[in-house]
């Protein structure tokens, strides 16, 4: 069994951006700048945030981070985005979901500026991706493909199932995993909370994705023998025995279907990683495109 390496798929992801930085710098070329826009103080909403900033002064980026009180109204959401779009000088922005109930996602991820739709989410940059155009792809699938890509991992002729069908992770999975390109031209079956025989589907599985946000689902009595397997569940557990107070668990039992798996990814220091990569990747190549 091989682990499938977070920590380091996303250094050597991040080295490369961060050469490609210094050779912009040195040329005299602009270097990127994202712009990041936190609504409220949601614990994980503020450790995904922060690991975003850090990420961009280790490369050398810019960053901005406009942090908004949780009671705020739309209205003042779509201003500070309206204002990140005319601003020449950024490159990328990020609006850290979920986002509070009076405010509606679908009508926020439209009005960022699809030329810094750095996350991916925008439906331009998801339409392009369904026709296999260059765009910007969702930061976690773009990580996982970056990972599987990596590890050599062979995609092709495989059964890959995913489950869970959001748009910011299964379903964009389950195109990247079928398209006719590695890794990819996988047969791709995607399942959700009303898929019967989940475990019969599983079992047939040469790769699984498993993207639910229930910690511990997958099982090894669920998985082939030699099956790859990517966990991208990210949920707090309470665990006293913790400073924080919560362990990170993935949706997969992790102790017991490793041993099964030719590759696997960990919870923490797996696809979480892979994602925070991707976006750094994703607002360099905005950056390169916008100011050609
Ligand atoms: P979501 O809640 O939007 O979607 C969950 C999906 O799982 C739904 O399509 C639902 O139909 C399916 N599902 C739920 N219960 C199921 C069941 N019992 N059987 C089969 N399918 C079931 O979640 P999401 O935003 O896609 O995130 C999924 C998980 O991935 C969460 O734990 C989230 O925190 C994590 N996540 C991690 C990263 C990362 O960087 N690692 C990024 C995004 C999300």
């Amino acid at each position: 069994m091989q682990i499938l390496d977070g920590k380091i798929v996303s250094q050597a992801v991040k080295d490369v951006v961060k050469e490609k930085t210094f050779l912009l710098k040195s040329t005299g070329k602009k270097t990127p700048h994202l712009a990041a826009i936190l609504v409220g103080s949601d614990g994980a909403s503020e450790t995904y945030v922060a690991s975003k900033v850090k990420s961009c002064e280790e490369i050398g980026y810019t960053s901005t981070l406009i942090r908004l009180e949780p009671n705020i109204a739309e209205s003042v959401l779509i201003e500070a985005i309206e204002k990140l779009n005319a601003d020449d000088d950024v490159d990328g922005i990020l609006v850290q979901l979920p986002l509070p109930k009076q405010i509606s996602e679908e009508k926020i991820i439209n009005l960022i500026h699809p030329d810094k739709d750095v996350d991916g989410f925008h439906p331009m940059s998801a339409g392009k991706m369904v026709q296999g155009l260059p765009t910007f792809l969702p930061a976690t699938p773009y990580g996982i493909i970056m990972m599987l890509e990596h590890y050599k991992v062979e995609t092709k002729g495989k059964h890959a199932v995913v489950i869970g069908r959001s748009n910011i992770v299964g379903r964009p999975i389950s195109i990247l995993l079928n398209r006719n390109s590695y890794p990819g031209n996988c047969t791709v079956t995607v399942c959700h909370s009303h898929t019967p025989n989940l475990k019969e589907i599983c079992l047939q599985a040469d790769i699984i994705v498993a993207a639910l946000g229930r910690p511990g689902f997958l099982t090894a009595d669920m998985v082939k023998e030699n099956a790859v397997v990517v966990d991208v569940g990210i949920t707090r557990v309470a665990d006293a025995s913790k400073k924080s107070g919560f362990a990170i668990k993935g949706d997969v039992d992790y102790v017991n279907v490793a041993p099964k798996c030719s590759f696997i990814t960990p919870v923490p220091g797996g696809v979480g990683l892979m994602t925070i990569a991707a976006l750094m990747m994703n607002t360099y190549n905005a950056c390169v495109a916008k100011n050609k």
